[in-house]
């Protein structure tokens, strides 16, 4: 069924529990936890419960789940004091998406460039 959980996906395991992660908030819908090769101070994934590859494929799937994960993507950027930051849905091998379970990467406490690398 879409949505449902990969065997050979590491973010479901990290949904399931089987493997280790600095989680920061977890809903219903949600789990977020650091990155565990940060790029910035704040470096955080939130990502669905369910399984799809990618953001928009989830958006197409379950649209209120992708609206859950811009929720807290705010929600933490505002615990951890960031007045400026950037969330990043990479898609697809030539943009340096690595892992096909859809995340956001919350970027915070650095100063960015504009246009991104
Ligand atoms: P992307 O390249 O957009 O697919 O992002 C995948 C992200 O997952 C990368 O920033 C990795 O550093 C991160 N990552 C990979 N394995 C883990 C893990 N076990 N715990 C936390 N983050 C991870
Ligand atoms: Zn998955």
């Amino acid at each position: 069924m879409p949505g449902d959980p990969q065997d050979d996906c590491l973010f479901c395991k990290i949904v399931a529990g089987h493997i280790p992660a600095t989680i920061v908030r977890e809903t219903d819908t949600t789990v977020a936890f650091r990155d565990i090769n940060p790029q910035a101070p704040t470096h955080v994934l939130v990502i669905p419960r369910v399984h799809y590859p990618d953001a928009a494929s989830l958006a197409a799937a379950e649209p209120a789940v992708a609206a859950d994960i811009l929720r807290d993507a705010g929600g933490i950027a505002a615990d951890e004091k960031l007045d400026s930051y950037r969330i990043v849905f990479n898609t697809g091998t030539g943009v340096g998406q690595t892992v096909f379970h859809a995340h956001a990467h919350l970027l915070g406490g650095r100063g960015m460039t504009w246009p991104p690398g």
